[in-house]
Parts: structure tokens; sequence; C-alpha cells
């Protein structure tokens, strides 16, 4: 069984309750883009989702998923990661993790923060930036790309 993750989201219903919460109207491709993320863990981009997401939604379109995802990330339902190469990639959940990115093949793992010591950020940078947090991002080879060689 599954280790319980109740920061995501198991049903279409709760995705609309987790939207209305966010203040936002739940409308199908947001609920449908929430629910996918709720599962998803590939960090997908927006084109991932999208092929992923229209056998069941043939009408959606890769600007609706851009649209959508941007207000997602607004609202903190979901987290954008920076950009591997040109494309967005984002995470289903907004709980705090930090990243492994596979410098062969770019898949993006979740590290837990409970398992490695992380550094205490400062307060505050230089020009004024006041600082709410920090991300770990580790650049691996995975499992998969370290094979054979
Ligand atoms: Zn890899
Ligand atoms: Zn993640």
């Amino acid at each position: 069984m599954n280790q319980p993750d109740t920061d995501r989201i198991a049903s279409s219903r709760q995705a609309a309750d987790r939207l209305r919460e966010a203040g936002l109207r739940a409308t199908a491709p947001r609920v449908a883009i929430l629910t996918a993320l709720s599962t998803d863990r590939r960090h997908p981009s927006a084109e991932m989702l999208l092929e992923s997401l229209r056998p069941g939604h043939p009408s959606l379109s890769l600007s609706t998923v851009y649209t959508t995802l941007e207000v997602l990330a607004q609202r903190g339902l979901i987290r954008r990661l920076g950009a591997q190469g040109d494309r967005m990639r984002v995470d289903g959940t907004a709980r705090d993790h930090d990243h492994a990115i596979c410098r062969e093949c770019g898949a993006i793992f979740d590290v837990d923060r409970g398992v490695l010591p992380r550094p205490s950020p400062p307060v505050t940078l230089p020009d004024g930036l006041h600082v709410e947090d920090v991300h770990i991002e580790y650049e691996v080879i995975c499992a998969a790309c370290g094979r054979g060689d």
C-alpha cells in the first residue's frame, strides 16, 4: 500500500473543491489538469499533460493547458519548476520538497527534505530581497541512464 499523501488530490470532486478554496472557478480544464497532476509524478511539461489528457478531453488545446498551469501556479496549487531546456515543467504538489534532475534524460525526481541536511538560508539577500524559501536542485545521473557504462 502506498504511503498516504494528504497533499495529493484523489478525485475530480476534490480538485474542484481545491480550486474553489483558492478562489477559482472549477472549470472543466482546470479540474482535469489538477486531477491529472495529482497522480502524474513525472513533473510533466504542458505538452506531456496534453498528451495524457487528450483521450478523455479531445477539445483541450495546448494554449489552454499553458494558461491553466499559469493560473494554478499563481494560486499556489501547483509548483512551476525552473525551465529545463525550453519547456516549463510543473509539479502537482505545492508541498515543499527538492528535486534531482537527470543530466542525461531530464527525468525529475522528488527529494524529501527530511532525508538530507539542507543549508539554512539567510533572511535577506543583497538588493533588498527577502528570502521566503530555498530550493535545492540536485544534478544527477539517474539509475536508468547510469546503467551499462
Ligand atoms: Zn536519466
Ligand atoms: Zn517535485
